[in-house]
């Protein structure tokens, strides 16, 4: 199958290898599909495919794949936002429309990346919507982006979409071993608590979420007396209050889940499992229902910027409550 180095999101590859066979190419491509599932690493496997040497996929040793792979190539553009702005800038789209404007300068066809391209302004957009309505034939654009709304109507029909999805558990896992160089047993248990997205899982290793789950659950399943929690709801000991409270949504799930089975495949903090079992009894069915209620609540209180150490006191009370 082409395309080899993409690992999963079968349609996209089909749709996308279907397209060099018949070597129909299309001067810009918007990728959708939820973060972190591999957007970004399919628009490299894509540009090295379309400008291998040996023009069978990506040999991954001709000058070209080379070069690709380590993102060294005068053809390739890569356009993000810099760290700590937030958008992309005006000045990096005019410099992408100047460079649009030359021939490759090796390669078959210059290819531009626009990874989460939702980071572009209207004027941005607007900018470079006028490259996109006319398209060279020795260009690319790939946008990519888990916001659709974020991208103007105008740009979005110019641009063939290539829908990515959440992969198998399976597929994640593999991904983290073979291209992550995380351990097998990281890759079983990061695997789960990703849900169908490898960018989540890697995340989740690199910011030490196994540690901020653990800190969740002493401060708000272990503790016990709600007079103690004034003190632990310090919003601020957190660095990603959004991410550590699905920790405790995953804590409360397997804790559901462990009402109706023991199978250890169905459960996310596998390596907490023993305890899971031996709390299961402790609560009811419906506690628990309620208990997923009130962090589900909390987290789109702290998603629309409510007080969250209110939030968060008022989750403790109505977690300790039976
Ligand atoms: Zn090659």
């Amino acid at each position: 199958m082409p395309l080899k180095g993409i690992i999963g999101q079968d349609s996209a590859v089909r749709a996308l290898s279907s397209m060099i066979a018949k070597e129909d190419i299309n001067g810009a491509y918007i990728f959708t599909g939820p973060g972190g599932v591999g957007k970004f690493s399919a628009g490299i496997e894509f540009a090295k495919a379309i400008n291998c040497e040996k023009k069978e996929d990506a040999c991954e040793e001709c000058v070209s794949c080379r070069k690709i792979n380590s993102l060294n190539h005068p053809d390739l553009f890569i356009i993000r936002k810099e760290e700590g702005s937030s958008f992309i800038k005006i000045d990096r789209i005019r410099d992408i429309i100047y460079q649009a404007s030359l021939k490759p300068y090796e390669a078959r066809k210059k290819i531009f990346i626009i990874a989460e391209a939702e980071d572009m302004n209207e004027e941005s957009q607007n900018a470079l919507l006028k490259i996109l309505e006319e398209p060279r034939e020795n260009q690319i654009f790939i946008l990519t982006t888990s916001v659709v709304s974020g991208i103007l109507a105008t740009v979005f029909s110019r641009c063939k979409i290539v829908k990515f999805n959440l992969l198998s558990r399976d597929k994640v896992q593999e991904i983290l071993t073979s291209r992550q160089g995380f351990n097998e047993e990281e890759a079983v248990l990061f695997s789960r608590m990703a849900m169908g997205s490898p960018g989540r899982a890697i995340a989740f290793k690199e910011n030490d979420y196994i540690r901020e789950r653990d800190r969740m659950l002493n401060d708000f399943f272990l503790r016990k007396r709600a007079i103690f929690r004034e003190e632990v709801c310090d919003d601020k000991k957190y660095n990603d209050l959004d991410a550590s409270l699905g920790m405790l949504l995953s804590w409360y799930r397997d804790l559901l889940v462990s009402k109706f089975t023991q199978d250890r495949n169905i459960f996310l903090n596998l390596d907490r499992i023993e305890e899971i079992f031996s709390y299961s009894a402790r609560f009811s069915a419906e506690k628990i229902e309620r208990d997923i209620a009130s962090v589900m609540k909390t987290i789109n209180y702290i998603r629309r910027n409510i007080n969250p150490k209110m939030a968060l006191f008022n989750m403790a009370l109505e977690l300790e409550r039976q």
